[in-house]
């Protein structure tokens, strides 16, 4: 087990300042303020070291010196972690942030992405080419975090999670070794990364399948918040084919020129369509939306596809208070819908909005155990996301979503999705892997058996959860 210190070798430290081809932040350097800040606010952290890093090479020196000299070590891509999993008090930060290379391959329709890419860097170096995979909806998220946790979008009915269209990765692991891993070489890592989250090493670069996307028929649709907008929305999904998908997101009305006055402020239903079908059934679609409920605001148009992963951009910039509760459900029960109800009537600010993504389609045709993305049977994954403006507002809110969250367990699975998980839930870890949990505990030991990598929904090395009793490993 790595026992954590905070006093650094200063020779070691000169050695890794020689060696690291990106920067070394310290307290007291003029960028260190900057270069400590993460997206969510509440996370205010002073790490010992901020490794900048610009190639491999910063990567294993950084995994190197951090495990040597038994610092923490917190990894960041795009920094968007709610729990604050990119930054530590003391530590070592490792930030990829510069690492954002991009090489598409438009023949095999296959794209590889250095760890620090946003989606918004992918999503533009595909488009070009007329491709697309599934990542998510707000285009400054890491594909670092987003990917290894799971990876839910628009594109998920149609072409599965970030994690499923994952074909091979390069990573750093905790000894500093530096892996390729294959379906044919190092599988059982993949396998890993595949939902796994950041638990097994540094991914400096994913490669991943691409689809045929240029053009979509996207935009939100607003009404006013009601069950039975809700309940058609459920069946709209149902029945459509999987180039259809569309978030919902109980919300205040937002600000914009196209919702009426009156609307600003108050309770809503929005749906956020992304149809990826030809456009001679666009008007099919404006029909349907046209069909949930009294339509109060619509924006509805044909767009390139990496335009719909911002529209939410604006809204959540980095630097605001965030807190996160998540759910899986079978369906989208009648109990859940009456939850959304009452409790989206008291959604405390416009980015605070209630947002359930259909997960079915595509991703229920991967295996429960051929991930490590445990939910194939989930249908709708939500994130319960009270945003405000300072810490002290968002502290305020917390007992919200925790009652918003019980009002829904009735109607959820057990387990929820880690990426919508905040640093209180790490007692529930072990259920949102499920039956995936004791094979990820062996791979732990295998790859990283002191915990170097524990700043993440953390699988624990010397934890094995047997049929309800637990065995307790050396630590
Ligand atoms: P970071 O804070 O940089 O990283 C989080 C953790 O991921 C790290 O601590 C590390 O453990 C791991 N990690 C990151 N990069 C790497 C790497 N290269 N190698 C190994 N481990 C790594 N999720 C969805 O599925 N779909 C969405 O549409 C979506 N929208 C979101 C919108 C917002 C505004 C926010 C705040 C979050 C959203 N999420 C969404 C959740 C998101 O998936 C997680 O917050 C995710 O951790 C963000 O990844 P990141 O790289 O930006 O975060």
């Amino acid at each position: 087990m790595t026992t954590y210190t905070s006093a650094i070798d200063d020779q070691q430290l000169e050695r890794l300042q020689g060696v690291v081809h990106g920067d070394v932040v310290q307290p007291g350097d003029p960028d260190y303020d900057e270069a400590r800040k993460v997206y969510n606010a509440m996370h205010d952290k002073r790490p010992a070291i901020i490794v900048r890093a610009v190639d491999t090479g910063d990567v294993v020196a950084a995994v190197d010196f951090a495990r040597e000299q038994g610092l923490m070590l917190a990894v960041r891509g795009g920094s968007h972690s709610v729990s604050g999993y990119g930054t530590c008090d003391d530590g070592l930060v490792l930030d990829l942030g510069r690492m954002r290379g991009i090489r598409v391959d438009p023949q095999a329709r296959t794209a590889r992405a250095e760890g620090g890419c946003t989606w918004a860097d992918l999503n533009h170096a595909t488009h070009v080419f007329g491709l697309a995979t599934t990542g998510g909806v707000v285009s400054s998220t890491g594909i670092g975090g987003l990917t290894t946790g799971g990876g839910m979008g628009y594109l998920a009915r149609r072409c599965g999670l970030a994690c499923d269209n994952l074909i091979s990765v390069d990573m750093v692991t905790a000894d500093g070794s530096f892996l390729t891993c294959t379906e044919e070489q190092n599988a059982d890592l993949l396998w890993g990364v595949r939902g796994g989250g950041g638990n097994f090493g540094v991914v400096t670069s994913f490669e991943y399948r691409l689809h045929p996307v240029a053009d979509i028929l996207g935009g939100p649709t607003f009404y006013p918040l009601d069950g039975d907008v809700m309940r058609r929305y459920r069946e709209l999904i149902a029945e459509s084919d999987e180039t259809f998908s569309a978030l919902l997101a109980v919300t205040l009305g937002p600000r914009l020129p196209f919702l009426p006055e009156r609307w600003h402020g108050r309770p809503l239903c929005g749906v956020v369509t992304c149809w990826t079908g030809p456009e001679d059934r666009d008007d099919q679609v404006r029909a349907r939306l046209g069909e949930l409920g009294p339509v109060v605001g619509q924006h509805v148009g044909r767009m390139p596809y990496p335009v719909i992963n911002t529209l939410f951009d604006e809204e959540l910039p980095a630097g605001l208070f965030h807190y996160w509760k998540g759910t899986f459900s079978r369906g989208l029960p009648d109990g859940a819908i009456d939850a959304y109800t009452e409790f989206g009537a008291t959604t405390p600010t416009i980015q605070s909005a209630t947002v359930v993504f259909p997960i079915d389609g595509a991703c229920h045709r991967v295996g429960p155990e051929e991930t490590a993305f445990a939910y194939r049977d989930a249908d709708f994954s939500t994130a319960l996301s009270p945003t405000l403006p300072t810490r002290a507002e968002c502290e305020d809110t917390i007992g919200w979503a925790r009652a918003f969250h019980g009002a829904l367990k009735p109607y959820s699975q057990e387990g929820g999705y880690v990426n919508f998980m905040d640093q209180d839930d790490q007692d529930r870890v072990e259920i949102n892997y499920r039956q995936n949990y004791d094979r990820l505990t062996m791979l732990k030991q295998r790859y990283d058996p002191g915990n170097l990598f524990r700043l993440n929904h953390n699988i624990e090395p010397w934890m094995i959860y047997s049929k309800g009793s637990v065995i307790v490993g050396d630590q």
